[in-house]
């Protein structure tokens, strides 16, 4: 059997963080069999369907790295299918037109509410006459489409993430709808149920991988399969993204989307690590791994049942090691647009060593990739704003000399090295008479303007590499 799943995400929103962890675990589970991933929009509802948010999802699985074998495939260019097999099922009598108004239905379910029953559809079209029917038409009557569901029958599968799963017809609402119709069309819109179904039977989806919330559906798409005379696909029903105190993770958590991860600056690569791990472990127990490496691995009995819950301090510190890991040539690429919104002038042509140096000295002590505008803020730029603590520290007798000693020592040397910058601080400390301490906390002050930061003597070497390391002392000084 070779291995076909796919993700159907609809088009009414951005690319979330649960569908693109399903694309994940589907993407995984694809290569790692060798099948295919497809990409389905189910965009039947028109009405809250956007290209933007198609794009947006296409866009979003292609950041992470998922790449598709087939589509993206659009539902509402293949509505012929799904009027042929309402067709079907209506000429074999397995299906039929309800005729009963919103009002009708409302009626029901408070009759239903006051007797303390589960609100479901009481099947009262199931049988209509012809002569009934006709005089639902007559009124103007717009009908939906109900497939039979058998009140009898247990439906149970076995489930490839939550073993033996058993749902009782009883407790699926009454027939179901799996279609409306319109004016201009005796089938009409079809249902999401009904379209999945003829779906993953036409494009022979050998796995359905999806959110446990399709549990009930499943039950459902179960029973259409079986009217259609079709061979059931496996299921794999993966836990829910939880929030840290247990609940579905939601609008309300802040960040859902994979568009706000990224603005975020999270590395895609450290994305889509964390998504494989929101519910699956890896054999020997590793947790940073490229999507590929994973895939080696992957498979759907150790995905857990539990809800996975999305830990921020796991995330951030995948993050770091791939920030930490990344070339400074790479990493500066990502940088430079965050610096540029910070305001700090770059130019990335000109300026690509200094850049990459500053990179270097800055990438251990990032998490997110914005981190690097308050990293790197004391860096840019000529002129020395001292802080309070500074100007305290230089308007003592020895800081203020130590500072003069070092101007003196840089005065018409070209660039610095660290061998040459380190002799100064030795000189300077043994000409005071002071501890190498308050050396470096003077040049710290007289350089940066504040007493904490990034290494100092790297620090040095990048402002004096622009010609900024002395004009900052001497702006320190006349500041005093
Ligand atoms: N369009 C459905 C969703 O976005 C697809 C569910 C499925 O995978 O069957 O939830």
């Amino acid at each position: 059997m070779t291995v076909r799943v796919r993700i159907a995400p609809s088009p009414t929103g951005n690319l979330h963080i649960g569908t693109a962890r399903t694309a994940v675990f589907n993407w995984l589970f694809a290569r790692h069999e060798g099948g295919t991933f497809i990409l389905r929009i189910e965009d039947t509802d028109r009405a809250r369907s956007r290209p933007e948010y198609t794009e947006n999802i296409k866009s979003g699985l292609t950041w992470l790295g998922l790449d598709w074998d087939i589509g993206p495939l659009f539902q509402t260019e293949r509505f012929h299918l799904y009027e042929k097999a309402i067709q079907t099922l209506l000429d074999r009598g397995l299906a039929y037109r309800c005729y009963c108004s919103g009002t009708e239905l409302e009626e029901m379910r408070a009759a239903q509410k006051a007797r303390k029953e589960a609100p479901r559809y009481d099947n009262r079209h199931r049988n209509l006459t012809p002569e009934e029917e006709a005089a639902f038409k007559a009124e103007g009557r717009q009908p939906v489409i109900r497939f039979k569901i058998d009140e009898n029958r247990e439906i149970v599968w076995h489930d490839l993430v939550r073993g033996t799963v058993t749902w009782k017809g009883s407790d699926l609402g009454g027939d179901m709808v799996i279609a409306r119709t319109s004016e201009s069309s005796n089938i009409g819109q079809p249902l999401y149920n009904f379209a999945v179904v003829v779906d993953d039977l036409d494009m022979d989806i050998t796995h359905v991988i999806r959110g446990e919330d399709h549990i009930a559906n499943t039950a459902k798409q179960i029973l259409l399969y079986e009217a259609m005379g079709a061979k059931v696909p496996q299921f794999a029903h993966t836990p829910l993204i939880l929030n840290p105190q247990g609940q579905k993770l939601s609008k309300r958590n802040g960040v859902t989307s994979i568009d706000d991860f990224r603005k975020m600056g999270f590395l895609p690569e450290a994305m889509a690590n964390y998504m494989s791990l929101l519910g699956w472990t890896s054999p020997n127990g590793e947790e940073i791994f490229t999507l590929t490496e994973a895939a080696t691995q992957f498979s759907l009995d150790r995905v857990n049942k539990a809800g996975a819950k999305f830990d921020w301090a796991k995330l951030d510190w995948i993050n770091s090691q791939y920030i930490h890991k990344m070339p400074a040539e790479q990493l500066v690429e990502l940088l430079v647009p965050y610096w540029e919104e910070a305001g700090y002038e770059i130019d990335l042509k000109g300026d690509r060593p200094w850049l990459e140096s500053l990179t270097a000295m800055i990438a251990s002590s990032l998490t997110r990739l914005p981190d690097c505008i308050q990293e790197s803020r004391l860096l840019f730029g000529s002129s020395v704003k001292l802080s309070e603590k500074a100007m305290e520290l230089l308007q003592q007798e020895d800081a203020r000399q130590i500072i003069e000693t070092v101007i003196a020592a840089i005065e018409g040397e070209g660039k610095l090295t660290e061998t040459h910058v380190k002799g100064i601080v030795k000189q300077a400390t043994k000409a005071h008479k002071v501890k190498k301490g308050l050396v470096m906390r003077s040049l710290r002050a007289g350089l940066m303007g504040e007493l904490t930061g990034p290494d100092l003597i790297q620090s040095w070497l990048l402002l004096n590499q622009k010609g900024w390391d002395k004009m900052r002392l001497s702006q320190a000084l006349s500041q005093l």
